[in-house]
């Protein structure tokens, strides 16, 4: 016997989230399946509505429901300052230190060979603008301390280089391999506070 189209073309597209195989996308399907049909469409709304209400910050790329987020549009911050992160998670995990006061630019993504994503693929064109325009004293680069956050650390190094400005490496250093969302806050503050000039 074979599953009703309908159940594995959602089958089909739950498999494609990160992490989950098929049989992970067929246990949630069924779990779905099994849900009263409220509860189903209140689910299928709430992916509807972070799509409708949440975007990229025109400033940083952060997630926002606002043309610029909370964090670019708060005066208190130093706006001289950028931290370089691979994604939105990662502002949570630095904001959870308390040791940084500046802004960020998500680069929403890193290099990596192994994926196909190449640097022409990260868009750095903002933040090159602002640095430009000389809006810029200093950047943190926090990428990931793996493979690939390393070689996109190396990539932004030589964009931003030649701007001669201030520029560090969050200094993360050992355990190599370890992403920066999974780091405990003492740590991670820690790092912040003795990043490395590059
Ligand atoms: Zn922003």
């Amino acid at each position: 016997m074979t599953f009703p189209k309908f159940f594995n073309e959602l089958v089909t597209s739950l498999s494609r989230f990160p992490g989950i195989g098929r049989r992970s996308a067929e246990r949630i399907a069924f779990y779905i399946l099994k849900m009263t049909p409220e509860n189903a469409k209140d689910l299928a709304r709430k992916i509807e509505d972070i799509h409708n209400h949440i975007r990229p910050c025109s400033m940083c790329n952060n997630f926002s429901t606002q043309e610029v987020c909370s964090i670019c549009s708060d005066y208190k911050r130093d706006k001289e300052v950028i931290c370089i992160v691979e994604e939105p998670k990662d502002i949570l995990a630095i904001e959870k230190t308390s040791q940084y006061n500046g802004l960020y630019y998500v680069l929403l993504g890193s290099v990596s060979p192994l994926e196909g994503i190449n640097t022409e693929d990260l868009n750095i064109r903002k933040l090159i603008n602002r640095i430009e325009r000389g809006e810029i004293k200093e950047i943190i680069i926090s990428t990931d301390a793996d493979n690939d956050g390393e070689l996109t650390a190396e990539f932004l190094i030589e964009k931003i280089s030649p701007y001669k400005i201030k520029m560090y490496r969050i200094a993360i250093g050992v355990p190599l391999g370890t992403q920066i969302e999974y780091i405990d806050s003492a740590t991670l503050g820690k790092a912040l506070l003795e990043k490395k000039p590059v």
